[in-house]
């Protein structure tokens, strides 16, 4: 066949089926007579059809993963060649590209990749399969796709099929005739028996999805019972202890699961230990849900209890409940510490997404370092209350045995918060409420312990960043309560100081949960686990109360009662309505939770006369006040702000152009703006006595800084 030179000379093909793969397609060398490639061009926007045509092979039905990826800006590139890429790609079969397989480099006995080993979205069994391709989206044509694939075939490095129906022994000993189990087979299995499922509902789940793949048969029947029966025996044998000792243990773990794991110091005397835990299917839900979206941090878990308290970074998903996507496990909460941990994270993901971003970051604890994250995720800081919220409940109802008493003890506990907003003086709601309440001593004591040294930090840092909603707190809660369930139940009491007992229990008790919760969800299937998982937050149980089951208290504005939809006798009084700090009567509540009954009624209350609007409306109102009242003129604040917004302007502007053009010619022609005034501003915001700086480059930077000024004004006037 002949060799293509240039890329010009490719025709683009675009297959009329829905879906279509390789075969479909006429593959051209393109290249040197030395080096030269299998490609294909098609439409950008036909890419997605490709890989799924290409995932759907009947000899060796596979997923594709991102392997590799890498990204450049439009109109970074003055001089490129016709190949050049806007996006690359690089696509792997999920069958490898390691080998976990007979003769494979990396052979862990099977227990215990079994046990650790938790690659959702990829096979269990990583067979060394080579077949891989490039997509690269072109930079002088942005809205083709070159196709590189030289490696078509299902093979490993000895050149033999090493998946699907044509390979001999796909899952192992005795299962040869198994024609193929599918990733998403194998992990739904796994997840049900760590979640203890009975083996009869697994094993008829399992044949379930074998047969999509191959009719129902006894032999294959009679086969996957017992695959599924010994794993079950597998499951149920491992365990976390690697090595009595703990550290020795943890060590093994790290050694064997480096692929879940993007961070990692080991104790020694100058460092702390820190282990950063993000499984391949983490990292996916990670760029999936954070890019543009906000990410959550339920800090401090475990604090007292556990050996080393367990930070867990959390998305929002398509329901908008919270989902881990990475835990730490350290007691060092110092500056550099974070920082390390945290570039790790973010290289990570922007190894596989390159422009990946986040828009925002949730924190919950007033102590945390906000300079990393503004550092390194470049991003605003938001703060949720939900953690101060339970804290103080907890310790109301815990402490306070007179059900009036706590109820007024929580809502000027609120008083004091709102206090921030409402212009009333903070510390004379605090001294009012230390008086008033002198009598109830065991509160009283904790709360001046532990709290009136450092509320004014905390106060401060509530003023400071804008507040997260009740639907991300009740998201982030629902997240800390099912934690605190899988890890603190009974059974494991003399386990609780062991780091890999820890480090077992999340990464496959609580990560099959989670990814069992979203593959019910997306696939329709399992329909109770979806159920519940749709139900998991205090926001979804509210959204089903019907407005007519809440009454108020028209005269004195001082509770609201919600009627209970399984039982029309029962009510629940909810104390101090529309504030973060009412308090419900109802067991869930009693238990210091967020409770459905609490957000239902501020709900209503929202739009309700009379009624103050939530703690989050008040810190966003008073932030964006205070952006307004900002001097018009002069001010580096209002500036920067500007230059922000119209920086946000200009990038939509571009997407927008970048979509609706076929040629990135005529818009790349048109960047940068040529500026063409150069008269400078007067400007106090450039200090006339620049102290220690010669007088030579003070004017520069004079220049420097009223051109920058100049150039931002001038883009506002062709905006408007
Ligand atoms: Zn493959
Ligand atoms: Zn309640």
């Amino acid at each position: 066949m002949d060799i293509v030179g240039t890329i010009l000379d490719i025709p683009v093909q675009d297959p009329p089926d829905e879906d279509f793969s390789s075969a479909d397609l006429t593959w051209t060398k393109f290249g040197t007579p030395e080096h030269h490639d299998d490609v294909a061009l098609i439409p950008y926007s036909r890419v997605d059809a490709f890989i799924i045509g290409e995932c759907s092979n009947v000899e060796c039905p596979t997923r594709f993963h991102i392997e590799r990826g890498r990204k450049r800006l439009k109109g970074s590139l003055k001089e490129y060649k016709n190949d050049e890429y806007l996006e690359y790609k690089m696509y792997w079969c999920s069958f490898g590209p390691e080998n976990y397989g007979e003769g494979g480099g990396i052979l862990p006995s099977r227990r215990y990749r079994l046990n650790t080993r938790n690659r959702a979205a990829r096979p269990q069994s990583m067979r060394g399969c080579t077949c891989h391709f490039v997509v690269k989206r072109l930079y002088a044509r942005p809205s083709l796709a070159l196709l590189i694939y030289n490696d078509r075939r299902h093979v490993n490095k000895a050149g033999f099929v090493c998946h699907g129906p044509l390979d001999r022994d796909a899952i192992g000993p005795g299962a040869k005739n198994i024609p193929y189990i599918c990733s998403e087979i194998q992990q739904q299995t796994m997840s049900m028996i760590y979640l203890g499922i009975p083996e009869e509902n697994v094993l008829e789940k399992h044949i379930e999805g074998i047969q999509r793949y191959c009719g129902s048969d006894a032999k294959v029947n009679s086969l996957a019972s017992q695959y599924v029966h010994k794993l079950g025996m597998i499951i149920r044998r491992s365990t976390h202890e690697l090595d009595l000792d703990d550290q020795a243990s943890i060590r093994m773990w790290v050694e064997r699961n480096k692929k879940s794991i993007f961070f990692y110091q080991d104790n020694s005397e100058t460092d702390a230990f820190i282990l950063g835990i993000q499984t391949e299917w983490q990292l996916q839900q990670m760029i999936r849900f954070g890019h543009r979206s906000l990410i959550a941090a339920d800090s401090t878990f475990g604090i007292k209890r556990l050996k080393y308290p367990l930070c867990t970074l959390l998305v929002f998903d398509a329901r908008q409940h919270a989902l881990p996507v990475a835990w730490v496990i350290t007691r060092s909460f110092s500056k550099p510490d974070v920082s390390k941990w945290m570039k790790a994270l973010l290289d990570r993901a922007r190894s596989v997404e390159p422009g990946w971003k986040v828009s925002g970051f949730l924190i919950d604890d007033a102590a945390a370092e906000i300079d990393p994250i503004r550092d390194i995720f470049s991003c605003p800081v938001l703060f949720s209350l939900w953690r101060i919220r339970r804290t103080w409940l907890r310790n109301v109802v815990k402490k306070c045995p007179n059900t009036e008493v706590q109820r007024e003890v929580f809502k000027r506990l609120g008083q004091i918060i709102y206090s921030i907003w409402d212009g009333s003086e903070t510390l004379a709601a605090l001294e009012e409420l230390v008086l008033d309440f002198a009598d109830q001593t065991v509160f009283m004591e904790y709360f001046k312990a532990f709290w009136v040294p450092k509320i004014e930090m905390w106060l401060s840092t509530m003023k400071a960043l804008p507040l997260a909603s009740q639907e991300a707190s009740s998201a982030i809660e629902a997240y800390h309560a099912k934690l605190k369930t899988k890890l603190f139940d009974d059974s494991h009491l003399n386990a609780l100081w062991r780091v890999d007992w820890l480090v077992h229990k999340l990464t496959t008790e609580l990560h099959s949960s989670y990814w069992l919760d979203r593959y019910a969800d997306e696939s329709d299937s399992f329909k109770n686990v979806r159920e519940e998982y749709i139900n998991s937050t205090s926001w979804h149980r509210a959204l089903q109360i019907p407005d007519s089951a809440i009454t108020f208290d028209e005269k004195d504005h001082l509770y609201a009662k919600v009627q209970s939809q399984k039982d029309s006798s029962v009510t629940h009084l909810v104390w101090n309505p529309g504030s973060e700090f009412a308090f419900c009567d109802c067991p869930w509540s009693m238990q210091a939770n967020l409770c459905k009954h609490v957000i239902k009624v501020n709900m209503i209350c929202e739009n309700r006369q009379g009624c103050q609007s939530s703690m989050s409306m008040q810190s966003f109102r008073e932030i964006l006040l205070n952006i307004w009242r900002m001097p018009l003129d002069d001010s580096l604040a209002l500036d920067q702000s500007m230059a922000w917004t119209y920086q946000m302007l200009d990038q939509i502007q571009k997407l927008v152009e970048l979509n609706s053009t076929n040629d990135i010619g005529t818009v790349v022609k048109r960047l940068p703006i040529q500026w063409l005034s150069k008269k400078t501003r007067t400007s106090v915001c450039v200090p006339s006595t620049t102290l220690g700086l010669p007088s030579s480059s003070r004017d520069s930077t004079r220049i420097a800084v009223a051109l920058k000024k100049n150039r931002k004004r001038k883009r506002l006037s062709r905006l408007r």
